[in-house]
């Protein structure tokens, strides 16, 4: 499928406030090339405070896998946090200026004992250990104080993703607010469903599986074949899906969710997490073999706590955004508030759901 010549402006079917400008002649411009991904391919890297060996040049660890011995997995404070809960003396301001006190709590977790190691490189079975962890602490920094409004798991790699430390890590931030793209999807997807009395994440996932065709035998009538033309369909599991969005705002962006619906990630089951673990690793794999080395953020949208059990249960649909930064938003972005996408997403799902098979 050629990339055709597309300029359109895609409103976001979750949030109609916001658009993605797609313009695939702008992607034909000339660029000075782009440094590729310099990557540290050791196992161990002696100044590096995440690699095993170096605990000493971390905060002590919150909570590790194993609890004793060799660690696979391990959280620590973040020593220069973003939010912190240690009291401040108040200095706001008066008048019009407002401001809330920053609270709150901010820690990294070291994804992997291996300093190179990328996501698609570590097993399954350990991105299924990660991905409980991710919930587990999540579950814990709610229940540990209550000011906390929402907890943002989020992973920055490589440093067009604004990561500063090389070492495969993630963070997790607990904060004294609902953030406003959260807050704006899960206003916009229960206004969707008092008007229709569906969820719009659902329903997205059913239009983007509705292009599958099954082809039968003449004689029995026995499913032949089934053919996966779904668009914007890139990996599908048991229990997961990873979508190319229709209004995506970078070039190779994915969003991964449950077929199911289902509102807060807190609740996600064992067995699920092993499913999903799958389809993300064979994400990242698809992306790897798409676009080389893979410098992108994601991070976990999931129905506020104070939310949990209430009105947006029906309404709202947990999933991860993952972003692929190839390209920097320039000064129409910033200005514009419309993100600029030079690769159509039809075109990038057909590349990415060819990419392994
Ligand atoms: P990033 O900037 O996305 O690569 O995230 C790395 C995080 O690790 C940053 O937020 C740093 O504040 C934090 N950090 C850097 N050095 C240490 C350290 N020795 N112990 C704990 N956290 C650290
Ligand atoms: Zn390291
Ligand atoms: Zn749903």
């Amino acid at each position: 499928m050629d990339d055709k010549v597309i300029r359109e402006i895609r409103i976001d079917p979750i949030v109609p406030t916001q658009s993605v400008l797609i313009s695939t002649v702008r992607g034909k411009r000339p660029r000075q090339d782009e440094t590729p991904l310099s990557r540290d391919l050791r196992e161990y890297v002696e100044t590096c405070p995440f690699c095993r060996g170096n605990e000493h040049n971390t905060p002590p660890a919150s909570f590790q896998i194993p609890d004793t011995g060799e660690w696979n997995i391990r959280i620590v404070e973040n020593l220069y946090p973003i939010l912190d809960d240690d009291p401040l003396i108040p200095g706001l301001p008066p008048g019009m200026q407002q401001a809330i006190e920053g609270y709150g709590y901010h820690e990294v977790i070291i994804d992997h004992s291996n300093h190179g190691i990328t996501l698609h490189q570590m097993s399954e079975k350990h991105l299924s250990l990660l991905l409980d962890v991710y919930r587990d602490r999540m579950r814990t920094l709610y229940k540990t104080d209550p000011r906390i409004r929402y907890v943002l798991v989020f992973k920055n790699f490589g440093k067009a993703a604004g990561a500063s430390m090389p070492h495969s890590h993630s963070q997790i931030i607990a904060m004294p607010i609902v953030p406003h793209n959260v807050q704006d999807e899960v206003q916009c997807s229960q206004t969707f469903y008092q008007k229709t009395g569906t969820c719009i994440f659902c329903s997205l996932i059913d239009e983007a599986l509705s292009l599958e065709t099954t082809a039968y035998k003449r004689d029995s009538g026995k499913i032949r074949q089934n053919y996966k033309t779904a668009k914007y369909v890139i990996e599908q599991g048991e229990k997961f899906i990873a979508i190319k969005p229709f209004a995506s705002r970078y070039e190779w962006e994915i969003h991964i969710l449950p077929i199911n619906h289902q509102s807060n990630f807190l609740a996600i089951t064992h067995d699920d997490l092993a499913d999903l673990a799958r389809v993300l690793r064979r994400t990242m794999l698809r992306l790897k073999a798409v676009i080389g080395e893979v410098q992108y953020n994601y991070f976990f949208h999931t129905v506020p706590h104070v939310n949990s059990n209430s009105e947006f249960t029906h309404s709202y649909h947990w999933h991860i955004e993952i972003c692929p930064r190839t390209n920097i938003p320039s000064g129409f972005e910033l200005g514009s508030g419309l993100f600029v996408n030079t690769i159509s997403p039809e075109h990038a799902a057909s590349k990415l759901r060819q990419a392994l098979n």
